[in-house]
């Protein structure tokens, strides 16, 4: 497949005959990535994630709720890569509401892993992350707002990346939990997501939560010969499977050996980060959700009385899992349950912010794993108990608000894929990326 970079030099119509390509691939491949084949516009082909509007396309967040919806507008992230001469092309499958960690929640089935097809390829972007690592998708965008880009990545053996919370606009994307909610890009390789990166960021006045500065450009001064300082946390990698602890220990000696200083740090309260994320992405989705009644948006049930609209639309329109965030959400919420769940919450959403912050003080970037194993097999997580606690390394950077990018660094015995990802203060995305290319040298993976 060719890189972003490439295609961007290429003409319109060898980009057309490209996307043909591209699509007829993605219908033979069996791997469900693609819920749609829209195009808009012409240039390089982008896949986007379904919970993302695209004007003039169906876009349904993987959701019964939402067949028939037409986005009426078009997200800020769009309409910032259309002007660099990208397109949007096709709708990526995802958990329903990009609630999920393995994409089976979606309305159209689950998405297959392309280096096993028994297995999951991660959520909630599981979609955009199959069809690049597949080679159906020249680069995609996903959304994260507790790994959902990083560990379907890291999964699938491509590169993902979150942005600082307000560097991407999230005005048209689909709110799950708002003060979470980043888009990014899924790509081939480290130059080709600091090049989607680039074309999306930037401040919107139509997000309130938008960052009013701009910032230079990453991609075309890339420094993979930069020498950092880079922190590990020992006993958060201890959590981690034998396959990831051991990808983690040569990847840490690559590290080394390219430069850079490997700092050892401890960070206590990353038991708290779970039980946090789970409250406060609830609380929000709970919320953000509440507009779903069959009157406004997509797909309304047959009904007598308004009451039973609500309640019918709701019932037979979302999801077994966006149904126990709502409920969830609801009752943290509620008076009584709310100062004991909520409040605290958002008190321990602070102490994990300083707690990322101290680390910064003394190291540029802090290097940890993605998610604690190899992915697992399609149907094999069954409690959802089980599937909150894989979110064990992705959620608090969302929680702190950080940057994030995942990449992959070796494969297990069986030949899964195992990504790692690298954190960087707020904003400092220009040392994230030169960080990235500097790990993506060293690792020297191969696909
Ligand atoms: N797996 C996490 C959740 O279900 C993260 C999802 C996401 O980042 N959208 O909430």
């Amino acid at each position: 497949m060719i890189t972003l970079k490439e295609a961007l030099t290429k003409s319109k119509e060898e980009l057309a005959a490209l996307t043909d390509e591209l699509e007829a691939k993605a219908k033979e491949s069996g791997l469900n990535a693609y819920v749609g084949f829209e195009r808009s516009g012409e240039g390089v082909p982008i896949l986007v994630k379904d919970n993302i509007q695209v004007k003039g396309w169906s876009v349904t967040s993987a959701s019964k709720i939402l067949q028939g919806y037409i986005a009426p507008y078009e997200a800020m992230a769009v309409k910032n890569l259309k002007a660099k001469g990208m397109m949007a092309f096709g709708r990526a499958n995802m958990d329903e509401f990009a609630m999920g960690s393995t994409t089976e929640s979606s309305f159209y089935g689950p998405t297959k892993n392309p280096h096993d097809t028994g297995r999951v390829p991660g959520g909630s972007s599981g979609g955009s992350a199959a069809a690049v690592a597949g080679g159906i998708a020249i680069a995609a965008l996903g959304s994260d707002t507790g790994g959902s880009i990083r560990q379907p990545a890291a999964y699938c053996g491509v590169v993902g990346m979150k942005p600082t919370y307000g560097r991407v606009s999230r005005y048209g994307l689909a709110a799950y939990a708002s003060s979470l909610d980043q888009i990014g890009p899924i790509a081939q390789n480290v130059e080709d997501a600091a090049i989607l990166y680039d074309a999306i960021k930037g401040h919107d006045p139509k997000d309130s939560t938008s960052a009013d500065f701009e910032i230079e450009d990453i991609a075309n001064n890339l420094n993979p010969d930069v020498k950092l300082k880079i922190a590990v946390i020992d006993s958060y990698v201890e959590a981690a499977d034998a396959d990831i602890q051991k990808a983690f220990a040569q990847t840490v000696a690559k590290l080394e050996a390219a430069g850079h200083t490997i700092v050892h740090k401890e960070m206590n309260n990353t038991k708290y980060d779970i039980a946090t994320y789970y409250i406060v992405a609830t609380a929000e989705a709970a919320t953000n959700l509440a507009r779903y009644d069959g009157v406004r948006y997509g797909r309304r049930a047959e009904s007598k009385t308004t009451e039973e609209l609500f309640f019918n639309t709701r019932s037979e329109g979302f999801g077994e899992e966006v149904k126990r965030r709502i409920l969830l959400g609801n009752f943290v919420l509620s008076s009584g349950y709310y100062d004991a769940y909520y409040v605290k919450a958002q008190k321990v959403r602070h102490l994990i912010r300083d707690a990322y912050n101290k680390i910064f003080e003394e190291a540029d970037l802090i290097l940890s794993p993605v998610a604690p194993s190899v992915a697992p097999k399609l149907g094999s997580i069954h409690d959802p108990l089980e599937m909150y606690k894989s979110d064990m390394y992705t959620i608090g950077i969302n929680l702190a608000g950080l940057p994030g990018i995942s990449l992959p660094v070796a494969r297990n015995d069986e030949g899964m894929p195992v990504g790692l990802q690298l954190i960087a203060k707020a904003f400092d995305e220009k040392t994230l990326f030169n960080g990235a290319a500097s790990m993506e040298k060293a690792v020297n993976y191969t696909k």
